[in-house]
């Protein structure tokens, strides 16, 4: 089945967002790496199947081989099932994610979320950004243009209104993501007449 897959580090929302692209309810703030399983739903207004991935990154109380286990299995799923993964969905704390990218950057160090990014990318797997917690972000357009630059894109980041959504998945705010998820599939959907 065709496959929109969500990933992301811990405690970004995704949880949350999922309880509201499939009205199932999640346990949000749980114990972190408590997802460690592949877990497919319907997306209740579109005909596929999302799926969400183990948060991964820093979790306190969670040792670091058993991170980086997870990052490797979340990394190994997406490998193996590139052919039928539609769209990635990458989910960042918008509050957090420059000072998170900025502080693992380093000659010898890609930080998660860009790594991500790109691994996506490098598969054929068109990704979107789902830049979370925006209901916490004052300087909205400033902090947008500075992830755009991060992950490689020119800004202005309205340019990439398909590849940097910014939501607020708590308030129910999720359009510019929809639309963007949309817009992949269809553009795939008409490849393949
Ligand atoms: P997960 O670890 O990625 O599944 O994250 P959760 O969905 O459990 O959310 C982690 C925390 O962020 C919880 O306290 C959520 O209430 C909060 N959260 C999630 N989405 C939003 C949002 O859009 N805005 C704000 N302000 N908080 C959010």
């Amino acid at each position: 089945d065709a496959e929109v897959v969500l990933v992301g580090r811990s405690n970004v929302g995704k949880s949350t967002l999922m309880r509201e692209l499939t009205g199932h309810s999640f346990e949000t703030g749980g114990s972190p790496g408590v997802t460690t399983e592949p877990n497919h739903y319907d997306w209740t207004s579109e005909d596929f199947l999302i799926t969400d991935l183990p948060g991964f990154g820093f979790m306190s109380g969670v040792p670091e081989d058993v991170r980086e286990r997870i990052k490797t299995d979340v990394v190994r799923y997406i490998e193996e099932n590139a052919g039928k993964i539609l769209v990635g969905v990458l989910v960042v704390d918008g509050k957090a994610v420059i000072d998170i990218i900025d502080r693992h950057s380093g000659e010898r160090e890609v930080p998660h979320d860009v790594e991500m990014f790109g691994f996506l990318q490098e598969l054929g797997i068109p990704a979107v950004v789902a830049v979370n917690k925006m209901d916490k972000v004052d300087d909205r357009d400033e902090r947008l243009d500075e992830l755009a630059e991060r992950l490689g894109l020119y800004p202005p980041w309205q340019q990439f209104d398909e590849t940097l959504a910014p939501i607020s998945a708590k308030r129910g705010s999720i359009g510019p993501l929809e639309a963007a998820v949309r817009h992949h599939l269809h553009e795939q959907q008409r490849d393949d007449l």
